[in-house]
């Protein structure tokens, strides 16, 4: 236990004084907080704790999405050069955001595509797999899309997943992962594995990973390294460019708030950046001041923006530039530091008023989880989808993933002390009922 705990109460006065006294509460009035209408409290505002899922709406995308269509009536293709936000370096406004989020240089990164897509365009150039080294390393339980695009990639090159994807089973109570077995796993496999591709955060434990330390021991037997960080991304301080990692790509719709089915993100490390590796070309990838002379031959552009395939999604683009604005003018650090007490004073309430009842998975320590913890419930599978219906029809959201995990994230841009509270109020007035 950490001395931060000791000083925590669970009472609502305490946890609005909390609230009042936070450095970041304005932020929360620049979203959307979708509305419950149902008992116990009549209608208000949910309890929302999914953002780990899907991020909530900030109130300034609609208008930011409404310029660029009237831009597009008003100019047609002129808007490319002549939009408010002209289309045709519009990825480049969102670059120094996303560097920001994901601590890297700005050329180290660009959005664009879908995670799952851009992590298959990453393998291209990073899982160069030879008869002796051809293995990929991942957790087990990994999120299905993950494992797909990594089985498949192993068949593609005409190997065997069956033997050539390497899951690591969790040592540690609540399945989690320790160092120790990363380090085990790469001392016994380490010769024949090409790639390790590693989460930033496990999205059924909540477990944080160091990329620096996972990217050290894999580069140390010769492997490759590269990130999903569809749970990490604007969730804990990643340092991308220091932890030397090959590579990493993350979703922008969980903590990055930037709508269903958002603008990915990409990550490649500086020292690739004008590396001849083999990709999948695309005009968007080339050379920006020859691009538009349609040579047959592709030059790449430097940096991560050199995997860009097609002209983006401006539309779908403009939500995540609000979003990131928001994210700029929060600092990540100041997020990173109120999300550690937030997520602390949740795990206290839980452990001091219904331990006997609930399990958490996650880990305990604030360096090894980000805001989310998944919880089990002690009496087992049913009476957890039992307490998890009985929140949802509270207004009290989370989300639950099979076989038995309930996921909770109280997000620091929008969640409070009260929501925490709330949280367990209504854990408890579940089991009062079921006890
Ligand atoms: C959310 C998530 C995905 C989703 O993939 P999409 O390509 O965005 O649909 C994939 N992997 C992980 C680990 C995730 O958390």
């Amino acid at each position: 236990m950490t001395t931060m705990t000791e000083a925590f109460r669970a009472d609502a006065d305490w946890a609005r004084a909390q609230d009042a006294a936070d450095p970041l509460r304005a932020f929360r009035d620049e979203f959307h907080i979708p509305i419950h209408d149902g008992p116990p409290h009549g209608e208000g505002e949910q309890t929302y704790l999914v953002g780990n899922s899907l991020g909530l709406q900030p109130r300034g995308v609609r208008q930011a999405v409404l310029d660029e269509l009237d831009d597009w009536a008003r100019l047609g293709v002129e808007g490319h050069l002549h939009a408010r936000h002209p289309w045709l370096p519009y990825h480049a406004e969102v670059r120094d955001g996303l560097a920001e989020v994901v601590g890297a240089e700005p050329a180290e990164v660009v959005a664009m595509n879908s995670l799952t897509a851009n992590l298959h365009l990453l393998m291209v150039s990073f899982y160069r797999p030879t008869r002796e080294r051809h293995a990929v390393l991942i957790e087990r339980n990994a999120f299905p899309s993950d494992r797909d695009l990594v089985a498949s990639q192993i068949r593609f090159h005409g190997h065997d997943p069956a033997e050539a994807l390497i899951e690591l089973d969790g040592d540690e109570p609540g399945g989690t992962i320790s160092m120790q077995a990363i380090e085990r796993a790469l001392a016994e496999h380490g010769p024949r594995i090409a790639l390790v591709l590693w989460p930033g955060v496990q999205y059924l434990t909540g477990q944080a990973f160091d990329p620096a330390a996972v990217a050290k021991l894999a580069h140390a037997q010769g492997c490759t390294v590269g990130f999903d960080c569809a749970h990490a991304a604007g969730n804990i301080d990643l340092a991308l460019h220091d932890s030397g990692c090959d590579f990493a790509a993350w979703c922008s719709y969980k903590y990055l708030n930037s709508g269903p089915g958002a603008v990915a993100g990409a990550f490649v490390h500086a020292r690739h950046a004008r590396a001849r590796l083999p990709r999948f070309e695309g005009w968007w990838g080339r050379n920006e001041a020859t691009r538009f002379e349609m040579r047959p031959e592709f030059e790449s552009t430097a940096g991560a923006d050199g995997w860009q395939l097609s002209n983006p999604p401006i539309l779908a683009l403009a939500p995540l530039r609000v979003s990131l604005d928001i994210f700029q003018r929060a600092g990540m650090q100041r997020l990173r530091e109120k999300s550690k007490r937030l997520t602390a004073y949740l795990a206290w309430l839980l452990e001091t008023r219904l331990g006997d009842t609930l399990e958490i998975a996650t880990p305990s320590e604030p360096e090894r989880r980000g805001a989310q913890l998944s919880l089990r419930v002690r009496a087992g599978r049913d009476a957890g989808q039992s307490l998890f219906d009985s929140m949802t029809a509270q207004g009290v959201l989370g989300d639950w993933r099979e076989p038995d995990v309930m996921r909770i994230a109280p997000t620091p841009l929008y969640n409070t002390y009260s929501d925490c509270l709330r949280y367990a109020e209504a854990a408890l007035a579940w089991r009062r009922q079921h006890a």
